[in-house]
């Protein structure tokens, strides 16, 4: 029999009154029932944003009818594309950290070293980003003002290029854009995402008018990890109710069998099948306590009802939902 002893039933809601059985629901099942969508990735923060021209201009049999100059300085610019760099970006140049004057290969290098927990706690800083004016040419070690092109060796030193950001990426398969709204540069493709002011953020253009706008949604920290989601470069998900976590939390949550929503309660993802279960699991069951009424109130709909109590779990009677709580 798939139904499992009480004991052996793991925690599954947070908030609800008694341990739901979702053992019996196999995987999936559930990740087909999934409805929350990855809302954005991000590239680094903050108007300007150039792609260079890429090879199209310059390439297969048009090189004839490019004069000299222009294919020298073609190849200057090219030279060592995504040849330098670091784990985090292919670029063509090193910063100075105006916080610690110190040279790192990016941000998130010099972040890791000066930001860990390694660091004397009153030492731990991160390099606050606007304020990076100095970079130095990986090809020449030319020391410089932020720019796109080596001001000696002619180099294009990132072929994405914010200035608003100070940002270089070799890597323009990320589709890096700027979001003036976000104020920070995002990937996946600008045409592939639309700027929600009121959750205040990128989002997927699958979201558009699919997901519950929250103020400020992304401005918080993710509720399983605390990292601060809206500058996270992992991919966060929308769900259902609108609050916003990591997906690999999520993924993590679902392992542990949680599908509530830490901030609020409410189901995760599409439950309707899973509940449609316990209800076959439960009419299997005698129930012991037919004479006692509880209220319960439930965490989906909000419905207060009075239903018979049961050892296992009370059903809502509003939505069907087993995510409830007794008050
Ligand atoms: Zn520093
Ligand atoms: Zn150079
Ligand atoms: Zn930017
Ligand atoms: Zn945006
Ligand atoms: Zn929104
Ligand atoms: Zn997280
Ligand atoms: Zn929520
Ligand atoms: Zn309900």
């Amino acid at each position: 029999m798939r139904f499992l002893l009480i004991g052996a039933v793991r925690r599954c809601f947070g908030l609800v009154s008694i341990c739901l059985v979702f053992s019996s629901i196999q995987q999936p099942e559930l990740h087909a029932v999934v409805s929350s969508v990855t809302a954005f990735s991000i590239e680094s923060h903050p108007a300007k944003c150039i792609i260079l021209a890429g090879p199209s201009l310059f390439d297969g049999n048009d090189t004839a009818r490019i004069d000299g100059s222009k294919s020298d300085e073609y190849e200057r610019f090219e030279k060592g594309l995504m040849q330098y760099g670091c784990a985090h970006y292919r670029r063509r140049c090193r910063i100075r950290a105006p916080c610690c004057n110190e040279i790192f290969d990016c941000r998130h290098c010099h972040n890791e070293s000066k930001n860990s927990i390694k660091i004397d706690t009153l030492r731990r800083h991160e390099l606050p980003r606007h304020e990076l004016q100095q970079v130095i040419c990986s090809l020449c070690g030319t020391e410089q003002e932020v720019r796109q092109i080596c001001i000696n060796c002619g180099v294009c030193m990132g072929k994405y290029f914010c200035e608003v950001c100070k940002l270089f990426d070799d890597d323009v398969s990320k589709q890096q854009y700027h979001c003036h709204a976000c104020g920070i540069c995002r990937i996946g493709g600008r045409e592939n995402f639309f700027h929600c002011s009121k959750c205040g953020c990128c989002y997927s253009k699958v979201l558009k008018n699919s997901h519950a706008c929250v103020e400020g949604a992304m401005h918080h920290d993710c509720p399983i990890c605390f990292e601060y989601l809206f500058e996270s470069r992992n991919d966060v998900s929308v769900l259902p109710c609108g609050h916003t976590i990591h997906e690999k939390c999520l993924k993590e949550m679902k392992e542990h069998c949680q599908f509530a929503c830490p901030l609020c309660s409410k189901s995760v993802c599409d439950m309707s099948k899973a509940w449609e279960r316990l209800d076959a699991e439960l009419a299997t069951l005698s129930n012991s306590f037919d004479d006692k009424v509880v209220r319960i109130l439930c965490n989906d709909c909000g419905a207060v009802s009075e239903v018979q109590f049961h050892l296992i779990a009370h059903k809502c009677h509003s939505c069907k939902s087993y995510n409830t709580r007794q008050i």
